[in-house]
């Protein structure tokens, strides 16, 4: 895969953070051709995998170590300064999903959002300071694509999970939400002991056909870990948060982007770990679909601009 040589920072158009260096790799199977390295920077403490996705040069960062919404925040600054032609930003990852009456989320659906959050717990404002208007609008025109003909999200995902040695897999662990008010069995690792009689019963979307949703994602600076306070906070915010996530608050104000994210768990008591790769897996093939209905000239003309109004 490795070999092509891209040989300058300033072709990069695309920038994606991963808070995780299992997301990171998961995004790194599903570009079409990974680059060399480009000779560090100073002053530069993210790691890069840089490559290619439908003719777009893609920049995908990881954060180093910290999930903090400060190591974010340094992360997005960093990726702006050493890429300075990137116009079309995306954080990928999991995060923990907020199912309601309405929307019916899962373990592996993909939340997509593209607004602003902010850094006052967890708060959502849509639109400001939001992404260049080109992207919002391949979004929506990519929703209704899927409304008319199937994706190629299947494809993508296969790709990763076919793969047993990247690891990737759907997990062998049942999608298990629990009721709101059924708290985890205080000291045990697993839910062995928690009442399965107080569980919702749903059933598993097919493994390669992960439902997306378009809603808000909730960024704060602490993990939920209890179904009441997710069902208060989302709530308070209109009732239409279907996704938490801790580190992207301090990371969107200086990254205005379109966040994918994988659902691994409910932010609940009753968190664990196993369906993290797989929601990874999910959020990466569809970070990717999002790429191919954007086509490379759109941000040509968005750069272009920019440079007209730096030097008119
Ligand atoms: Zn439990």
């Amino acid at each position: 895969m490795a070999g092509y040589m891209c040989p300058h920072y300033e072709d990069y158009t695309v920038g994606i953070i991963c808070a995780l260096g299992f997301e990171m790799n998961a995004v790194r199977h599903v570009l079409d051709r990974e680059h060399v390295n480009l000779p560090i920077k100073p002053n530069d403490s993210n790691i890069y995998i840089l490559g290619e996705i439908k003719r777009h040069n893609v920049a995908i960062a990881c954060l180093p170590g910290s999930q903090s919404k400060s190591s974010a925040a340094i992360a997005a600054t960093n990726m702006a300064r050493i890429f300075p032609m990137v116009r079309y930003r995306f954080l990928v990852g999991i995060g923990g999903g907020a199912p309601s009456e309405n929307n019916d989320t899962r373990l592996g659906d993909v939340v997509y959002d593209y607004g602003k959050g902010t850094e006052s717990g967890f708060t959502h404002k849509t639109f400001t300071g939001s992404p260049p208007a080109a992207l919002r609008a391949t979004i929506y025109k990519m929703q209704s694509d899927h409304l008319s003909r199937s994706s190629q999200i299947s494809g993508y995902l296969r790709r990763l999970i076919l793969q047993p040695c990247v690891g990737y897999q759907r997990p062998s662990e049942e999608d298990t939400r629990f009721q709101a008010d059924y708290p985890h069995t205080s000291g045990q690792q697993s839910c062995g002991q928690c009442d399965r009689t107080r569980c919702f019963q749903t059933s598993l979307r097919p493994e390669d056909d992960p439902r997306i949703f378009y809603k808000l994602i909730a960024s704060g600076d602490r993990m939920i870990k209890s179904a009441a306070k997710r069902i208060a906070i989302s709530n308070g915010l209109g009732g239409s948060v279907l996704c938490f996530k801790m580190e992207a608050a301090g990371l969107i104000i200086e990254f205005p982007c379109v966040a994918s994210r994988g659902i691994s768990d409910y932010a609940d008591s009753h968190k664990n770990d196993a369906w993290q790769p797989y929601a990874a897996a999910t959020a990466a093939a569809c970070a990717r679909e999002l790429l191919t209905h954007l086509e490379p000239e759109q941000v040509s003309r968005i750069i272009l601009s920019d440079l007209a109004g730096k030097f008119p």
